[in-house]
């Protein structure tokens, strides 16, 4: 074990002890270890008071908040609190106040789960005698820590729900959940990252206590569903999710798809398709945007579905489905940028890729909107479409063929600033005053130079501004549209024809 508790966690304790004072990693860190997985994170439990510990580690700040100090022992961040207990919960989300304690044993029970309560003696390492009292030593652990005995300090039972696979509240179930709802959406996303089932006292407090997940913030609920998204089984994760009666109040969105058929082209109703697209996008490891946008690509089309049985549409579902992600993530309080790149993947995830009809004009007007760089994520979220919707392959030769047609444009000019031509020439030419009419006849010559990059040309630019000078504004914007719409026939022709 010595080999994978890091060295400067191991300082903590030799420190803490040489200053005269217990240490002790607690928590996530201990289940990991015992379960060989990297801890993401090392924390330490002692009896040392906050100012002491600072004065034990001087390189430290101490917020007031909780009796948690973080020290920086070479460039790495450990956080040190001393035992607590925590008082009443009134509001189902804080402690009231908290209260130091000099027992483990009680800051180890105000935590959630059996597995995460447990302690790991870092001053035990040189081979301390056998079993005293409430301790007990690793029996069986990985090869690692095999030699070296350390003794876990287990008061409910951690090391034996591990063994048996359980996630199982410390004490009772519905008293924890009472005191801070969190526990909730935390116990799910355990039994997901663990592989591990949710003991049945605990399912059935969960269950009757989901609702109070709505006291909690937002925050603090995002953080606990990216992990779930980030698990290998994500997909069982947001399913055990709705088991529990959570979903409803996490992600709602995803909800109005259930039971919600789609057309002879599918075999899952839109939920199933959803969870089964993030499934394959997990799977292959793919990033948090790339699943995010996997699970939510077809939200839309619960508000789209047009007709019933067999030969339902979707259509704008693409965009409305944009919108409605953008309104989840917005609510779970993710960052402008996160929603932004959520919401692109939706948004354009029928692209049009058949190999002898797509056009280079289309592919180069999808990367404009897309970005040269988003565009894998992009080729993945239709990847994870299609194998989420049951067929049989992700037909690999065409996406293949599109991704070269992303590279084979990739060099064009795909945004207005890439013009050989700029506003001021454009107002020198033609003699007139900065105003709307330069940008529309800018953007025409760009969609023009989409259609055909060779007419990226100063001189063939400037003769054709002259001629579009000619046209109002409305009919400039007419032209505009026209190129775009080409582009959305395309889309709806590829959900027509190819069951997206
Ligand atoms: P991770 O691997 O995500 O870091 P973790 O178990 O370490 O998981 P943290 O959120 O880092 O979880 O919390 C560290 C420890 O603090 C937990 O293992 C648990 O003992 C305790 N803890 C955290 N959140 C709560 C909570 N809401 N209620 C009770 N105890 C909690
Ligand atoms: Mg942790």
């Amino acid at each position: 074990m010595h080999e994978v508790i890091p060295k400067e966690v191991m300082y903590v304790g030799s420190e803490l002890a040489r200053a005269g004072f217990a240490a002790y990693a607690v928590g996530g860190c201990v289940r990991d270890v015992l379960l060989g997985r990297e801890p993401n994170d090392w924390d330490v439990a002692t009896n040392a008071k906050p100012e002491e510990v600072q004065a034990v580690f001087p390189k430290s700040f101490y917020e007031n908040k909780f009796g948690t100090v973080t020290a920086f022992i070479d460039g790495m961040e450990i956080q040190i609190t001393t035992y607590r207990v925590d008082n009443a919960y009134s509001d189902k989300r804080h402690p009231d106040s908290v209260q130091y304690t000099t027992h483990l044993q009680e800051d180890l029970a105000r935590r959630d789960f059996t597995i995460n309560a447990m302690a790991l003696d870092l001053e035990t390492q040189n081979l301390k005698p056998e079993t005293q009292d409430s301790r007990s030593m690793i029996q069986d652990a990985s090869s690692k820590i095999q030699d070296l005995r350390f003794t876990i300090i287990d008061p409910f039972g951690g090391q034996k729900d591990l063994k048996e696979k359980i996630v199982r509240a410390v004490g009772n179930a519905s008293e924890r959940f009472n005191e801070d709802a969190l526990r909730l959406v935390r116990a799910v996303r355990f039994a997901t990252q663990l592989e591990f089932t949710i003991e049945e006292q605990t399912l059935v407090a969960v269950k009757e206590h989901a609702a109070l997940i709505r006291v909690v913030s937002h925050e603090r609920i995002r953080d606990e569903l990216i992990k779930i998204v980030m698990c290998k089984n994500a997909a069982d994760g947001i399913d055990l999710l709705r088991q529990v009666g959570l979903l409803h109040f996490v992600l709602p969105e995803l909800l109005d798809g259930y039971h919600v058929s789609q057309n002879k082209h599918h075999i899952f109703d839109v939920y199933e398709h959803n969870l089964k697209s993030l499934r394959y996008a997990a799977e292959q490891g793919f990033s948090f945007t790339v699943r995010f946008a996997a699970l939510l690509h077809d939200v839309g089309k619960p508000k789209a579905k047009q007709g019933e049985g067999p030969n339902a549409t979707f259509y704008n579902h693409d965009m409305i489905g944009a919108r409605i992600a953008a309104q989840a993530m917005s609510r779970l309080k993710f960052s402008n940028k996160e929603i932004e790149d959520v919401a692109r993947l939706i948004r354009y995830h029928l692209f049009y890729y058949n190999v002898d009809e797509v056009t280079a004009s289309s592919v180069r007007r999808l990367v404009r909107n897309v970005g040269l760089e988003n565009m894998d994520d992009l080729v993945n979220v239709r990847f994870a479409d299609r194998i989420g919707s049951g067929v049989p392959k992700a037909e690999p030769y065409k996406l293949r063929h599109f991704r070269y047609m992303v590279e084979k444009v990739s060099k064009d000019p795909i945004s207005v600033k890439m013009l050989k031509i700029d506003g001021n020439e454009v107002m020198r030419i033609l003699g007139i005053a900065p105003g709307p009419k330069v940008g529309v006849i800018l953007n025409a010559l760009f969609s023009e130079v989409l259609d055909d990059p060779q007419k990226n040309d100063k001189d063939y630019l400037e003769a054709r501004a002259v001629v579009l000078d000619k046209f109002s504004i409305s009919e400039l914007s007419e032209m505009i549209k026209k190129g775009e719409e080409k582009v959305k026939l395309l889309e709806e022709e590829e959900q027509r024809k190819f069951r997206v």
